[in-house]
């Protein structure tokens, strides 16, 4: 008799623990993760603020509600170039940005985005993915306490808006310009004045003549923004043939996320950005079949050989010099080399074939 109720505490105790281990993994399983997303964009972005609204709404339908992201625009954080820092020191636990508005913090996160004379969208996935991009990108923001992760390609960007045509090498000489990145570096060493201003300032900048001329995306992005009232002629691209947007991602954050969840966030980056890549290429070819019935003083050029020419050459002494300076500098540039050689051949004989001999003539 004894020695039965011995058992039946024994059994009473083992289905208690059971019990209690199941429901503390219930509450695991349900507990809610709210995270803060801050974004460079301003409230309502098209396009690019569409990309975090996107990714928020997979994560927490993937999650089944329990990952929730606040998303505050620039109007709200005040700080569109302050994404970074936010990010790493905690104050948001994610970014929707772009990698090359680092330049005066972390240099080597300006091969992120987009290279002049670089790849294009497709390529640079593909570089990202499969070629060793991802790795390089991680090496780089890591000692920041940051994940970086493709979010989103506009695809090729127009060259910009310039208020007086560009005939000459000559006419580039001291124009202020809004060009960010190694493309405003390239800018600087052809004569020009590059600066970088914020989305949400540049219609004011150029109506008001603290710049000359600017690039923003493609006529989806930049019709809306007004540039053509004040700055007629559009130039065709030369300095960021495949812009990439990241999501970056506080690492303790990230590191305190149970695995399925990482999953989730890591399937809704990536099928965000997929998202605002059809999206913006669908937006630009609607825009650009109205762009001119609408607007019949947008004048469209392409730069004069010259100034092609001149940017090129800069490009390459530009790049040397990084390589020469900077011992992972010389490993990315290296790589992203190696691999538009390679993938470009593919290009030039699939895509830039079909579209010569598919075109009746
Ligand atoms: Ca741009």
């Amino acid at each position: 008799m004894k020695n039965n109720n011995n058992v039946t505490r024994f059994l009473q105790a083992v289905s208690l623990a059971a019990i209690t281990v199941v429901s503390l993994s219930a509450i695991a399983a349900d507990k809610v993760y709210r995270l803060k997303l801050a974004e460079t964009w301003g409230t309502g972005t098209p396009i690019l603020g569409d990309a975090s609204k996107n990714m928020a709404r997979l994560a927490n339908e993937m999650s089944n509600g329990r990952l929730e992201i606040r998303i505050d625009s620039a109007n709200k954080h005040k700080a569109p170039f302050g994404v970074f820092d936010m990010v790493k020191a905690g104050q948001y636990d994610l970014g929707h940005t772009s990698s090359y508005y680092w330049k005066g913090k972390v240099p080597n996160t300006l091969f992120f985005s987009s290279m002049p004379f670089g790849m294009m969208s497709t390529e640079q996935y593909a570089w990202f993915y499969r070629g060793g991009g991802m790795e390089l990108m991680q090496e780089v923001y890591a000692p920041h306490n940051l994940l970086s992760f493709p979010g989103g390609n506009t695809d090729i960007q127009m060259g910009g808006w310039f208020k007086k045509e560009i005939k000459s090498l000559a006419d580039l000489k001291g124009l202020k310009m809004r060009i960010p990145g190694f493309a405003g570096e390239v800018f600087a060493r052809v004569g020009a004045s590059p600066t970088n201003i914020p989305p949400g300032e540049l219609f004011t900048s150029l109506e008001r003549g603290t710049i000359d001329a600017l690039e923003w995306v493609g006529p989806a992005f930049d019709l809306r923004m007004g540039f053509q009232k004040v700055a007629p002629y559009y130039y065709t691209a030369w300095h960021e043939p495949g812009t990439e947007t990241q999501f970056l991602v506080n690492k303790r954050k990230w590191d305190s996320l149970p695995k399925d969840l990482q999953v989730i966030l890591e399937t809704a980056f990536r099928v965000a950005a997929f998202d605002m890549y059809v999206q913006a290429m669908d937006a630009n070819a609607q825009s650009w079949d109205t762009m001119l019935k609408e607007n019949p003083n947008i004048k469209v050029r392409d730069f004069p050989e010259d100034v092609m020419d001149a940017m090129r050459a800069a490009n390459k002494a530009l790049l040397s010099e990084l390589t020469e300076k900077d011992e992972q500098a010389k490993r990315i540039v290296e790589s992203q080399a190696e691999y538009l050689k390679k993938v470009r051949a593919w290009t030039d004989i699939s895509a830039k074939a079909y579209l010569e001999t598919s075109q009746a003539k």
